[in-house]
């Protein structure tokens, strides 16, 4: 009788195509991680929880944004007033 693993975590791996920051922790390339009910985030592999994208679609956006080395503030909250 096989095992049936009731959690098999996915981790699927992003292509390399694609413009994603690596961990700004530690410098890993970020996976997607298949989650039960059809959802996913981003996360780092080697951080897990306390380097991931908020679950649902897979946002590479949100985890460029959150791992960025310098911090874009696209609604100009961060902009410093020159002069
Ligand atoms: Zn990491």
């Amino acid at each position: 009788m096989y095992a049936n693993k009731l959690y098999s975590t996915m981790y699927i791996p992003i292509q390399n195509n694609i413009n994603c920051e690596p961990c700004k922790n530690c410098g890993t390339r970020p996976v997607v991680e298949q989650l039960p009910k059809s959802k996913f985030r981003l996360l780092c592999p080697n951080c897990k929880g306390k380097n991931a994208t908020a679950s649902g679609l897979v946002d590479i956006e949100k985890w460029n944004m959150m791992n960025a080395k310098h911090s874009i503030k696209a609604d100009g909250v961060g902009l410093q007033k020159a002069g």
